[in-house]
């Protein structure tokens, strides 16, 4: 998703984009919805422009538990300093994107990628309560128990 220097320039307000998912780089992220909306204001700074705003997107992931795939709907908050001056950009920190002065547009579509990617869970579930799937015979216990016994010892082993 490209952003014009003359746009951030005239700055806005909670200004509405559309990002298309398949325009995004490949990662391990998979989303439930094509578009992925996201609101962005810009405001000038002394040496480039400050991007805030939200990314909207609902997305896909598998259940650590029962390996089921289930969709949440979450909100990435962005901070972005856009600067002209590559001494103020650090390798190791994507909120602050080298913009130079030279170039009259940028492209965002890496970096929301990649955030939206921090904002996965660490630990995954379906439902915080999800039964997983029985290990010996590898039916998913959240539709119903299977006819497996565990004898108590092994029980307590796991
Ligand atoms: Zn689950
Ligand atoms: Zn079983």
């Amino acid at each position: 998703m490209k952003i014009f220097r003359s746009e951030l320039d005239s700055e806005f307000k909670d200004r509405l984009f559309d990002i298309t998912v398949g325009d995004l780089p490949n990662n391990s992220s998979r989303f439930n919805n094509d578009i992925i909306q996201c609101t962005l204001s810009s405001t000038k700074v002394r040496s480039g422009f400050h991007l805030t705003g939200v990314l909207s997107a609902e997305q896909v992931y598998d259940c650590d538990r029962c390996l089921e795939s289930f969709s949440v709907s979450g909100q990435v908050r962005l901070k972005l300093w856009l600067i002209s001056d590559q001494d103020l950009t650090t390798l190791d920190e994507i909120e602050r994107v080298y913009f130079p002065e030279s170039k009259d547009s940028i492209e965002l579509k890496g970096i929301f990628s990649e955030l939206l990617l921090l904002s996965e869970p660490m630990k995954k579930l379906c439902v915080d309560s999800c039964e997983g799937l029985c290990l010996q015979c590898g039916v998913n216990l959240n539709h119903g128990n299977c006819i497996c016994e565990y004898p108590d010892e092994s029980v307590e082993d796991l």
